[in-house]
């Protein structure tokens, strides 16, 4: 992970809330492997559809099913790529208004980054970790930049 524009400080909240963790089918495979159960097992457990996209279930206290209290994520090899991309979403990339709203919300974000070098940071990172998406009905959209 870059080290200029963000660095996680763990705090998990974006782990919580309803906004749907998408699981693309790539995804899957990771999450699959990573947790050593067979397929079917992993989305009848842990996932749950969405329209045509499958998403990770939020547990009772809110939060993603694989964050636990204390630990952050416990699945944090096969997480999804939104979890791994995040902040840098098409949406902060576009729009400065919502990197500026995200620099609030992520205390992770440098809050002294420009908005320039939010993105050059952001496409260097998303390019280099192959987690640009193409499929608006499988994949997360905010991962989708063209
Ligand atoms: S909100 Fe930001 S700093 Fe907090 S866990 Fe999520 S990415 Fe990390
Ligand atoms: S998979 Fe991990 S990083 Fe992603 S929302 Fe769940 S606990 Fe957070």
């Amino acid at each position: 992970m870059t080290q200029e524009a963000f660095q996680c400080t763990m705090c998990g909240d974006c782990c919580k809330g309803k906004g749907g963790i998408v699981v693309s089918p790539t995804d899957l495979v990771r999450l699959v492997e990573t947790l050593g159960l067979p397929t079917d097992d992993v989305i009848a457990k842990y996932c749950e559809k969405s329209g045509s996209k499958l998403k990770i279930k939020i547990a009772e206290d809110g939060y993603c099913v694989f964050f636990k209290e204390g630990k952050g994520c416990t699945v944090h090899a096969g997480k999804p790529s939104v979890c791994k991309a995040w902040p840098f979403f098409r949406g902060n990339l576009i729009d400065e208004t919502s990197f500026l709203l995200a620099k609030e919300y992520c205390p992770g974000i440098n809050p002294h980054i420009s908005h320039k070098d939010f993105c050059r940071e952001a496409l260097s990172y998303l390019r280099a970790n192959n987690l640009l998406a193409t499929d608006s009905e499988r994949e997360a959209n905010a991962l989708i930049l063209s």
